[in-house]
């Protein structure tokens, strides 16, 4: 056989492109001399089913990381794939209908709507998308956070980690690809964030779904498969499967 014989390569079986990509990601701010650049060239895909904790200190641009990533702000440079589709130059609308199906937000703040009650809440997302929401659907989606018993419940009468749950729920009932997390756990004791952290790593682990996830937090950042950290806008460490020592290690020498 001819050695020189050059073979294209071969894809893995089963390989799939990433739920989200970033490449040479720029955010600037501001512009000349009170320009900040938030984001400096970043990297980084986030395979399908994979959790992944960002971190780093305030200021290193871990919320624009997260922002650019959902289409939520625009990126000065660089491209950005979500869900297989390239979404650097998607307009308002088409942004706001992936939002509504292909992305799921939870935030610290839970913003739930307060006149609603969980179950309403938990519906929004299907309505917004002009779908009618199947009652069974959310009823479901609610015993999957252990609330079957809170569905008429408003969030003025549930507790923080109550109403963090109805917020996991009302992300996961579009079924998204990918659930965006900005310190989901930041204002929950830590009974209530551990039955939060176990409810997305179920997401993973059954579904498939992909977490992007800022963090403070190591017991949540040790909940993901993988832990980045950002410095002045640039990736600049990566561990894996690390424990909640690790993590914690890893940022005390920030401190130093
Ligand atoms: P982190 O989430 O890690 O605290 P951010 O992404 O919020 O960091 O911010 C990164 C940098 O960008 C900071 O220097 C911040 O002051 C700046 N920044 C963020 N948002 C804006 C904005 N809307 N206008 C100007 N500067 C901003």
């Amino acid at each position: 056989m001819d050695s020189k014989v050059s073979y294209p390569p071969v894809e893995a079986p089963g390989a799939v492109a990433p739920a989200v990509e970033l490449h040479g990601v720029t955010r600037v701010y501001g512009a000349r001399g009170a320009a900040v650049r938030a984001l400096d060239g970043v990297d980084i895909s986030f395979p399908v089913g994979s959790w992944t904790a960002v971190m780093g200190p305030s200021g290193s641009g871990k919320s624009t990381l997260l922002h650019c990533a959902a289409g939520l702000e625009r990126v000065t440079a660089g491209r950005v794939r979500v869900a297989g589709r390239d979404i650097t130059d998607a307009s308002d609308a088409e942004l706001t209908r992936l939002r509504r199906t292909v992305m799921g937000f939870v935030f610290q703040s839970f913003n739930l709507i307060g006149s609603l009650t969980a179950e309403q809440n938990v519906a929004m997302p299907l309505r917004l998308a002009g779908r009618r929401p199947p009652r069974q659907v959310v009823r479901d989606v609610l015993a999957a956070v252990d609330l079957a018993d809170r569905a008429r419940h408003r969030p003025a009468e549930l507790s923080g980690g109550q109403q963090q749950r109805v917020a996991i729920a009302r992300a996961m009932v579009t079924r998204p690809a990918v659930l965006f997390a900005d310190e989901p756990t930041g204002a929950l004791d830590t009974r209530s964030a551990r039955t939060v952290l176990s409810m997305l790593r179920a997401m993973v682990d059954t579904s498939g779904q992909t977490i992007v996830m800022v963090t403070h937090d190591p017991a949540a950042a040790a909940s993901a498969d993988r832990v980045v950290f950002l410095g002045d806008g640039r990736l600049v460490d990566r561990l894996d499967r690390p424990s909640t020592r690790q993590v914690a290690d890893r940022l005390a020498r920030w401190e130093e």
